[in-house]
């Protein structure tokens, strides 16, 4: 984990950890715990990224509080996508922020 993120975990229930791991797109596996991906001491709520569904979108959970036993809302978002060059010695790398669209704070490069 990124020592900037904010880092608050989420429990997700066994039936929707079940449901994100049957996205027929799914690219990888779901965990019971998440943690939150926003820059440390963001406003609002905590959101984590779970999973790719649709082109361009994925599944995140945003939740209040630390999260533990308590309520959350699942949601599918459009990704941020705002890209940075990282050049090297003689080529250069693209790097896509991993946040959704209208995310607080600065972009997860
Ligand atoms: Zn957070
Ligand atoms: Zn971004």
């Amino acid at each position: 984990m990124d020592p900037d993120e904010c880092g608050i975990p989420v429990v997700l229930t066994a039936d929707d950890v079940a449901k994100l791991n049957a996205e027929p797109r799914h690219a990888h596996e779901v965990q019971p715990v998440a943690t939150c991906d926003l820059e440390g001491g963001h406003p609002g709520e905590h959101h984590a990224y779970l999973q790719e569904t649709a082109n361009r979108t994925g599944w995140w959970v945003r939740w209040e509080g630390n999260g533990f036993g308590g309520a959350y809302v699942l949601e599918v978002l459009r990704h941020c996508h705002l890209t940075r060059s990282v050049p090297y010695e003689d080529w250069t790398d693209e790097e896509a922020c991993l946040l959704w669209r209208g995310h607080p704070g600065r972009c997860d490069f």
